[in-house]
């Protein structure tokens, strides 16, 4: 047995080789069709395609929303080094990791802030003008 398909209905069916090629009648449709050979299999192109396509878009946002959430609590929490950098840096790595700009660039600005303001507070502190 073959498996062939009928070319107006696009059903499939097994038949035995000898047929095709020849004229027979469509088991569903009932039309006269000359029976392709099994390579001939018409496959329909939206069913794969469409699938692929959604898990692709499922995984990308998801993947990046933790260092764009870490790059946005690290602008925030900037004022207190003590999470500031562990914040941005964990969000900075994961940035870098999904290739995701725009969490690089708002980890980094939260990074630097924490920086800047830590440093401004050793100085101070050193200076004995702690606020
Ligand atoms: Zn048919």
């Amino acid at each position: 047995m073959q498996k062939s398909q009928c070319p107006l209905c696009q059903e499939t069916f097994e038949i035995e080789a000898e047929w095709i090629g020849q004229q027979a009648q469509c088991p569903f449709c009932q039309q006269v069709i000359t029976i392709p050979p099994p390579s001939q299999l018409i496959t329909h192109p939206g069913t794969i395609s469409g699938t692929t396509n959604i898990t692709i878009e499922e995984n990308r946002p998801q993947k990046s929303t933790a260092s764009f959430v870490l790059g946005i609590i690290g602008c925030i929490v900037w004022l207190i080094p003590l999470i500031g950098f562990p914040v941005t840096i964990v969000g900075l790595i994961l940035g870098i990791r999904r290739k995701y700009t725009v969490g690089i660039t708002l980890n980094v600005i939260g990074l630097s802030l924490t920086l800047v303001n830590s440093a401004v507070g050793a100085v101070l502190g050193a200076q004995g003008k702690l606020f």
